[in-house]
């Protein structure tokens, strides 16, 4: 950064004419710039007020274009995003399985994979992933392939190589003391039981009281489709799956661990979104989230009667959920007891096990 170096690049690029400038993480540079407040970033202001200057002095015969990528369009100071400036936006999101199933492709033919194999369920089970997150996927797979002395890459290990990248590596060294693994099991197995029975929720692929980087413990869903957007009743069945392994252990053991806290985050978060961002409470379709103007975020925009209502509203949603947790695994307290004691047996069991299980108990 600093406006000699955006002057030189621009100079420069004149030279070369015609080429491409490409700026990555334009955010860096790129932040609106502090308003009245005595900048402690006047570096970086000069280094945007060099590259506004630069870019207003180019018209259609300069033969320069000039690209720039982030992850926060929304901080962008605007005169950036003025017409004859960045003025086309082009999103890049996310990939779905589509994509996902074509970028492992192209990684895959780097390597030798096993007639077998089929990219398509990888590409079901890495929903959220990144292209560098899927080679990274390809890359872990060689290596187990290597180190297990084989010469090519079957699904089992594409398998191993998405639960490392995704959820850290198995610790089997980790020794657990056999009551806290109960317990573990009690846990996932009130997740399985939660996602399998509410509307809406992905299917169950595996549970897991295997160690894996922070977790005891792990409960994989596998979405079929990509899921564009939730409904209210989905987001709350959401929120009673991940209560699934707090209440199990509240049924059984009558007290809870820390085990749950990550869930509980994550279940706070998305009543936040529910109340705050979708509308989706008796606080009608408003945005509560605080508007984030140039990195000061504006904590006086309600009133604490509002705040108030929020807060009620999110522990609303929280003990609606729980509700329906507590009455699902309350009824279904067969399949927890069993569910649990073959996870004990087994440590990892497919989803098939978790259906066959609840099913035969339906049926009694
Ligand atoms: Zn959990």
């Amino acid at each position: 950064v600093g406006a000699s170096r955006v002057r030189d690049l621009f100079e420069d690029a004149r030279k070369q004419s015609p080429c491409i400038i490409f700026i990555d993480e334009i955010d860096a540079v790129g932040k609106a710039r502090s308003v009245g407040v005595a900048s402690a970033n006047d570096e970086r202001d000069q280094t945007l007020n060099q590259l506004l200057v630069e870019m207003d002095g180019f018209d259609s015969q300069t033969g320069i274009i000039v690209l720039a990528a982030t992850n926060r369009a929304d901080v962008l100071d605007p005169a950036l995003l003025r017409p004859g400036r960045f003025d086309r936006r082009v999103v890049v999101p996310i990939s779905d399985i589509l994509g996902r199933e074509k970028i492992l492709a192209i990684h895959g033919a780097k390597v030798k994979l096993a007639p077998d194999v089929n990219l398509k369920d990888i590409a079901k089970g890495t929903s959220g992933m990144s292209g560098a997150d899927l080679e990274n996927l390809i890359n872990e797979a060689a290596l187990l392939t290597a180190r297990a002395n084989k010469t090519v890459i079957d699904q089992e290990t594409l398998e191993q190589a998405r639960d490392k990248v995704l959820m850290g590596s198995e610790r089997r060294s980790m020794v657990i003391p056999e009551d806290e693994k109960k317990i573990t099991a009690c846990h996932e197995a009130g997740h399985a039981i939660l996602a399998q029975s509410l509307k809406g929720l992905d299917a169950v692929h595996k549970v897991s009281i295997v160690p894996r980087g922070m977790a005891l413990g792990i409960t994989q869903t596998l979405p079929e489709e990509n899921q564009l957007s939730i409904s209210a009743e989905k987001a709350e069945n959401m929120i009673s799956m991940l209560m699934g392994g707090r209440v199990a252990e509240e049924l059984i053991y009558k007290h809870f661990t820390t085990g749950a806290s990550n869930d509980i985050e994550r279940a706070t978060h998305l009543a936040k979104k529910m109340v705050c961002e979708w509308g989706m409470s008796p606080m009608g379709p408003i945005n509560f989230t605080p508007e984030n103007q140039g990195g000061i975020v504006n904590v006086f925009e309600f009133s604490e009667q509002t705040k108030q209502q929020i807060d009620h509203e999110i522990r609303a949603i929280i003990k609606r959920a729980t509700e329906k947790t507590r009455e699902v695994l309350t009824k279904e307290a067969k399949s927890l007891e069993e569910i649990t004691n073959l996870l004990l047996e087994k440590e990892t069991i497919s989803g098939h096990q978790v259906r066959e299980i609840m099913n035969k108990n339906k049926t009694v």
